[in-house]
């Protein structure tokens, strides 16, 4: 009695590896698949984004729907799955007629870098964001190229409170290659520390589940796969615009091995670099010889807001951008 109420039992279903193989859903190597048939690590995946009974799930990236059954046997409230190969369409309607007498499943053909999560979850409630983590997860297991991309671009999100984080503080459980996992939680002196890691944790906790390994997936990648979570922090470690924020990350992060200051001096003009870049050190009240890997998250903020005073009283510093050798706006927009 206690196991239905808390897991729901699917209807008898083909297996994932019996549906790849009757709609002969070969893996393309185009669009990086590979698939998980072993539902001991799907259900893994899905219970290290913790609680979905009743709550709003959008999977992405479902492909033949090994990881989907696992969401779906936690009894999600709502599911909408983003695939952006129209072949698994079959077998993810077959999941859908299963579960419609539980789960309300909208299937999405298209890119998820493009697709409009606020419009997906559009009747889930709207929670404050220093409440409880909002009633909403996004899981998958995507191509890496693909899911790199897409959190730089989810935190952005995060930052400014839209699309899926309009709703409050929605959670993520993404696998990337076990290195990018690795590094989206390295703190100072970490050896695997940099930009992204800065980046994940400015706006959220972040925590290294465990790893798959490649040989559990069908082809088997070269690599082993890490399952992260993302919970967006109540109280970020900082409140300024997110691009501002990448910009110095990235400027400093270009020369990882020399001191600090010497990539920072690329956020200012030649003809200033050497006054606003001791400017920068002094204000921020850091040792210019700091390498930017043994840089703490606190340090970063602090060079952070002293660069957004420089910018007040030099606004040409503000659009400038060494890579481009010219303002850019679209930077600082
Ligand atoms: N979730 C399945 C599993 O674990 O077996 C498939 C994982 S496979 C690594 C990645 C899936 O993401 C594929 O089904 C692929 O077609 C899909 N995909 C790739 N790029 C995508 C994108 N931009 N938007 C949505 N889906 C994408």
């Amino acid at each position: 009695m206690a196991a239905a109420a808390t897991h729901l039992r699917l209807p008898p279903l083909p297996t994932v590896r019996d549906l790849v193989k009757l709609y002969r859903l070969r893996a393309l190597r185009q669009l990086s698949q590979n698939f998980l048939m072993d539902d001991r690590l799907t259900d893994k995946i899905v219970r290290a984004a913790g609680r979905i009974r009743n709550h709003y799930v959008c999977e992405v990236g479902p492909g033949p729907g090994g990881i989907t059954r696992s969401i779906i046997k936690q009894h999600p409230k709502k599911l909408i799955v983003v695939e952006k190969d129209p072949r698994f369409l079959p077998t993810l309607e077959l999941l859908q007629e299963a579960s419609k007498q539980h789960t309300d499943m909208k299937i999405e053909i298209g890119d998820i870098l493009t697709y409009q999560l606020q419009l997906g979850f559009q009747d889930a409630p709207k929670m404050d964001w220093f409440d409880a983590p909002a009633p909403i997860h996004l899981i998958g297991n995507l191509p890496f190229s693909v899911s790199t991309h897409l959190i730089i671009k989810w935190l952005q999100a995060i930052s400014e409170k839209n699309s899926a984080w309009s709703f409050g503080r929605t959670s993520m459980t993404l696998t990337f290659q076990k290195e990018v996992g690795e590094r989206m939680v390295a703190t100072d002196s970490h050896p695997q520390r940099c930009r992204l890691s800065l980046m994940c944790q400015l706006w959220c906790k972040v925590d290294y589940k465990f790893t798959i390994p490649g040989k559990a997936f069908v082809p088997k990648p070269d690599v082993d796969v890490a399952v992260v979570t993302l919970e967006p922090l109540k109280y970020p470690l900082i409140d300024l615009p997110f691009k501002m924020v990448e910009k110095v990350i990235r400027t400093i992060f270009n020369m990882r091995q020399k001191y600090s200051v010497r990539g920072a001096e690329r956020l200012f003009p030649e003809e200033l670099r050497d006054t606003l870049s001791t400017r920068l050190y002094q204000l921020s009240d850091i040792d210019p010889t700091t390498r930017p890997y043994q840089l703490t998250n606190e340090e970063f903020c602090r060079i952070c807001y002293a660069y957004k005073v420089i910018c007040e009283d030099y606004p040409e510093v503000r659009d400038y951008d060494s890579r481009a050798r010219k303002i850019k706006l679209s930077d600082v927009e």
